[in-house]
């Protein structure tokens, strides 16, 4: 299957997508095609172990690949989860059912893509004939940063720079970046916000004198955040998977379907939902769960993208997100593959600020999605019923797509099973957790973690222990006119 940017620059082999990142042009790598799945074969999916389904589905996903080379990368990237079935389905009162993808080694869903990226940008590298140690550089506002760190650590061929917000961080989050293992890695804090370190990073990747330094080191750069098209393939197997899986405990009538609801900032999970109904999951409706930062649920209401409006921090820090970057392969497809559109969509977002689709276009969109949000007195109380009435502890960005499926089933009467996706580990966000389920907590994120557990009963991740006492291993910080000095000194120490 070939791939075509957004923005219209010609179409691409997977490999070549993954190696770039980002088109030429601006635009993201999008699929030309998608595999149809049947009925009989979600029956067969359903009998192999996690590492086998994924390694079957990113052979059809991604041209290049055939399964045999696939498995190993898919065994050792999923082998490090805690839960043997990795992305395991639990099934809630009233037909609601929950996707949990954070059993990987940092907590969050960002795991089930980061864990297999760097295979796939390795094996695409070779492929490409790229000879050169491939440099990543990312910014994280919090979760992508250790996933990528994780996932990257003593990969040979590659190195790993996250930049993080000085203090723009949870304390979790930045311990668990500031004390990474591994000899390629690299963490630097940046003076400013998220979206300094992120201009920065771009910046970067467009700094004829700083890729010329890189390339005298023998180092090529690249990306790992969640444009990426071997960050968006994993995460459309875990979606045929769950599928399968619902169908094998007879959860849902094949011909009515099931909905799914997700917790949305980028737009790079729940488009990945879209690719599996596209493949022939049925799938019958998408809930787009935002916070307080809805952007997309007015979108979906309205059918115009207007991200001028104030910019909230929020309990689901990880949505706290105003440019919803994977919006943009969706648009293609609204657009009927004219990118030309897409382009000028783009260019308008970058000079005013917003745009809008017709209303013909808007039809559509409001047929496969629905869009709401919940504050956080909302999230607080969706995670305090769910534990009240069914001993199920989810994390804030879970219980954001939690309030917003119930919004759903009420306004439209529609109760076909629901599929809510679970982003985070509660303990990644114990303080938060805690107080909405009014289990009083003293000290720091490491102590409300333990009362958490005391309170609850349910295990905390053994790396919530662990990471209190694991020595910090990088303390740089630098201005942000000054990232690249800071990649360099990383190489150099
Ligand atoms: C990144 C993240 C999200 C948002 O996912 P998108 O793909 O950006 O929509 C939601 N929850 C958690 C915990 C995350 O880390």
């Amino acid at each position: 299957m070939a791939f075509v940017s957004t923005r219209g620059a010609g179409r691409v082999s997977a490999p070549e997508a993954i190696v770039r990142g980002i088109a030429p042009d601006g635009g993201l790598y999008a699929p030309e095609s998608l595999p149809q799945w049947s009925r009989k074969d979600f029956e067969a999916l359903a009998r192999l172990p996690y590492a086998q389904r994924a390694a079957l589905i990113l052979s059809q996903l991604l041209d290049g690949f055939t399964e045999e080379e696939l498995l190993p990368m898919a065994q050792s990237a999923y082998g490090r989860f805690s839960d043997p079935a990795v992305a395991p389905v639990r099934a809630l009162k009233d037909r609601r059912y929950v996707l949990e993808l954070f059993h990987g080694p940092t907590m969050a869903f960002k795991d089930m893509a980061l864990q297999m990226l760097p295979w796939l940008m390795t094996a695409s590298a070779r492929k490409q004939g790229e000879e050169r140690e491939i440099a990543i550089l990312t910014a994280t506002s919090g979760d992508t940063g250790k996933a990528a760190l994780e996932g990257f650590r003593d990969v040979p061929g590659t190195s790993v720079t996250v930049f993080y917000p000085l203090g723009g961080v949870s304390a979790v989050q930045e311990k668990q970046m500031v004390t990474s293992r591994g000899k390629n890695v690299h963490v630097t804090a940046v003076r400013g916000n998220f979206d300094d370190a992120q201009t920065g990073v771009k910046q970067l990747f467009a700094d004829p004198g700083f890729i010329a330094q890189m390339n005298a080191r023998g180092k090529t750069l690249s990306s790992a955040n969640s444009i990426n098209l071997g960050r968006l393939a994993p995460q459309v197997a875990y979606y045929l998977s769950a599928c399968a899986d619902l169908l094998a405990q007879g959860a849902f009538d094949w011909d009515a379907g099931f909905n799914v609801a997700v917790p949305t900032g980028n737009f790079g999970n729940i488009l990945a939902a879209w690719y599996a109904h596209r493949c022939g999951a049925p799938i019958r409706r998408l809930v787009c769960a935002s916070n307080c930062n809805n952007v997309l649920s007015d979108f979906i209401r309205t059918g115009v993208y207007d991200r001028c409006r104030p910019f909230h921090k929020t309990i689901s820090p990880s949505m706290d997100i105003l440019i919803s970057s994977n919006l943009e392969r969706f648009l293609l497809e609204l657009a009927d593959g004219d990118a030309a559109q897409v382009n000028a969509w783009m260019q308008q977002l970058k000079t005013e600020g917003a745009y809008e689709i017709t209303p013909t276009m808007l039809l559509r969109l409001r047929a496969s999605f629905f869009g709401g949000f919940a504050d956080d007195e909302k999230t607080r109380a969706a995670i305090a019923k769910t534990w009240a009435e069914e001993k199920y502890l989810m994390d804030p960005h879970t219980a954001v797509a939690e309030a917003v499926a119930e919004d759903y089933r009420r306004e439209t009467g529609d109760d076909r099973p629901m599929l809510i996706v679970s982003t985070a580990s509660p303990y990644k966000f114990s303080a938060d957790v805690a107080q909405a389920i009014q289990v009083p907590v003293s000290g720091d994120a490491f102590d409300a973690a333990r009362e958490l557990e005391a309170a609850t009963g349910i295990p905390a991740p053994a790396q919530v222990a662990a990471l209190r006492d694991l020595p910090v291993l990088h303390s740089r910080v630098c201005d942000r006119d000054k990232m690249g000095e800071a990649v360099l000194a990383g190489f150099d120490d």
